[in-house]
């Protein structure tokens, strides 16, 4: 026991002794008179290498004074910019918004005019900063055509008739004036396969293979057929069951012959 306690006495003392000679230390950085080396001589190369410290501290210290204000200065201006742009964007779209509206209830005025402008003035006041800055008045103006129609007389011959339309299939080799015409209203149908060979169309003719999904093939269990059609399809996504109708002008057919059924 008595061993383990002068131990602990031993380390308390030497504690004592070092928290003493750091507090020394401390008072040794006043002054370079004071500063002195274990020999306790004084040491100029630790008060310079003391002096550098602080120095280096202080310069950081006016570096953020000088640095932190322009950040802030700039950031400022930043936002004030966005600001602005905000504002600008918001007051043309309302102003492009009003100017449409303006012309679509052009055509009620009667001898109105061609053309509307509607002007818009507005002020933008600067994020207050160190210096006031006065308000900016903004102006602009946006222009549109009222919707008056076009005149039918300026594009084309008044005496001239508009061109008929006809009606096409994407894989068609014909051309349809009606689209109530049989071949373009398909009503596909599923029939076994052994009925097939019984089954005549509404011309009174035989189902065949379809060329382009069951060509060489003898019906399957089930078939796909249509009213008007000769032709049985073993695939029901086949493109001889389907009918994309185009509407083109006539001209524009002119490759293709009539159709019998509705020609
Ligand atoms: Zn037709
Ligand atoms: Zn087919």
């Amino acid at each position: 026991m008595d061993e383990i306690m002068q131990k602990d006495i031993q380390t308390l003392k030497e504690r004592r002794t070092r928290r003493n000679s750091s507090l020394g230390n401390h008072f040794a950085k006043a002054s370079p008179a004071l500063v002195r080396n274990p020999f306790g001589k004084a040491s100029l190369c630790a008060f310079l290498k003391n002096l550098s410290t602080k120095l280096k501290k202080a310069s950081l210290t006016v570096e953020a004074a000088m640095v932190l204000p322009l950040f802030f200065l700039t950031m400022v201006t930043m936002i004030s910019f966005m600001d602005l742009y905000k504002l600008q964007t918001e007051h043309l779209s309302k102003l492009c918004q009003n100017a449409k509206d303006a012309g679509m209830y052009a055509y009620a005025v009667s001898g109105g005019t061609e053309e509307i402008t509607l002007p818009d003035v507005y002020s933008y006041k600067p994020v207050a900063g160190i210096i006031p800055l006065p308000a900016k008045w903004n102006y602009n103006s946006v222009k549109v055509h009222a919707w008056t129609g076009a005149s039918w007389e300026e594009t084309s011959d008044p005496n001239e008739s508009p061109e008929k339309m006809v009606y096409v299939t994407a894989s068609g080799t014909v051309y349809h004036k009606s689209l109530d015409c049989s071949h373009l209203k398909l009503s596909v149908s599923r029939i076994s396969g052994s009925e097939v060979s019984s089954k005549r169309n509404d011309s009174g003719e035989k189902y065949y293979a379809c060329e382009s999904c069951s060509k060489g093939q003898k019906p399957g269990s089930y078939v796909y057929i249509t009213k008007s059609g000769n032709r049985f399809h073993n695939d029901r996504t086949c493109s001889g069951l389907k009918r994309t109708v185009r509407l083109v002008k006539e001209s524009k057919a002119a490759n293709l012959s009539v159709c019998k059924r509705c020609g």
